[in-house]
């Protein structure tokens, strides 16, 4: 295992202080950059704008990569799903989801994860260890240079969600910079508009997440209406129950600038949580705490085995939204991708085929 610094990981600050030791000046240190996330670089030797001893001396004192895609599915769909391995042997799941005018990337912030939401794939693994800043960045360069090759221009517009393996929240700090690198107009210039970070509830990081001045989007996994049948579905529940979570949601909402909204996202388990009177006790919720510039992403379930849940009807999913709806809720129900690929939400875990 490499443990020399990984650059990628490194903000602009830090590879200025790092150049400037190798007594490097600081417009080495643009090019440096540029070379990793503007040019997606994976290795200094490709750096051939450097000069010859500088690659050289980068080679020895630091790395450019620390992921290896191990293997790679595509599904019929064109999504791709990617499994890496760190370079101390963890899993690390990415997923690529084209659609007409834009590409999105779904990556991981952990390898594996604690929080045992009962429907979820990912959960049977625990928590592995948090992914570096370097780790988090270097899944979407591997899978940019996969799609369109190294380096080569992205002709869609690239959108980021935080929702593969891992409670992104519990890997605050490591996320936060990875959004702040991967914004840099000098870089992959992806802004945090562009960008959705999706907790299930870690209630206190909500509140410093609110309060960022350069922050992306957020998207707060719900799945339940009640504390009951919460508890059961996401454990976390069982530390901040749902009030907590929705008065750390409205503290948030309250920072929303004009035009903006947030959104809950509700896994849709049949015979579970998709009754109407589901659909009422969630609207009921959003009311009781003035919740308004809300929408509800309804995903109906992927199968995974062992997992003994199953999706729910067309029909249920349809008249859980309509219902959401007479009651002045937006619902939208999102479309599974790469399901025969286990690339859909809540299968990801490190399975191949
Ligand atoms: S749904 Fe997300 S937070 Fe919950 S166990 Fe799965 S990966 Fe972790």
């Amino acid at each position: 295992m490499s443990i020399l610094p990984h650059l990628t990981g490194f903000s602009r600050p830090e590879l200025d202080e790092f150049l400037a030791k190798l007594g490097e000046p600081r417009y080495r240190s643009d090019q440096v950059f540029r070379g990793l996330h503007q040019r997606r670089l994976q290795s200094f030797v490709e750096m051939t704008d450097l000069p010859k001893a500088l690659r050289e001396r980068l080679c020895e004192t630091a790395t450019a990569s620390v992921l290896s895609v191990e293997s790679k599915y595509v599904s019929t769909d064109g999504t791709r799903r990617f499994l890496m391995k760190t370079n101390d042997g963890y899993p690390v799941e990415t997923v690529y989801i084209p659609t007409e005018n834009r590409d999105t990337i779904c990556f991981s912030s952990q390898s594996g994860c604690p929080m045992k939401c009962d429907f979820c794939l990912t959960a049977k693994l625990g928590l592995l260890r948090n992914l570096t800043t370097g780790e988090i960045v270097e899944q979407v360069i591997a899978v940019l240079n996969d799609v369109y090759g190294v380096g080569e221009n992205t002709p869609h517009g690239t959108n980021l969600v935080a929702m593969g393996a891992g409670e992104p929240f519990l890997n605050f700090e490591n996320l936060i910079k990875a959004v702040e690198i991967m914004s840099d107009e000098n870089g992959l210039f992806i802004v945090p508009g562009r960008i959705t970070v999706s907790t299930a509830g870690i209630v206190p990081k909500i509140y410093d997440f609110a309060n960022l001045e350069r922050r992306p989007n957020l998207a707060i996994s719900l799945s339940a209406p009640t504390d009951e049948l919460r508890n059961v579905l996401m454990p976390i529940n069982k530390r901040w129950k749902l009030d907590d979570l929705m008065q750390a949601a409205k503290a948030f909402e309250k920072t929303l600038k004009r035009g903006e909204r947030f959104t809950f996202e509700y896994v849709l388990l049949g015979g579970v949580n998709d009754s109407i009177e589901h659909a009422r006790a969630l609207a009921a919720l959003l009311v009781k705490h003035d919740l308004r510039r809300v929408k509800i992403n309804l995903i109906p379930h992927n199968p995974a085995e062992p997992l003994d849940y199953h999706p729910p009807d067309l029909d249920q999913v349809i008249a859980f939204k309509n219902a959401l709806e007479l009651l002045g809720v937006s619902a939208y129900v999102r479309t599974p991708r790469g399901r025969d690929i286990y690339a859909a939400c809540g299968q990801l875990a490190a399975k191949a085929g």
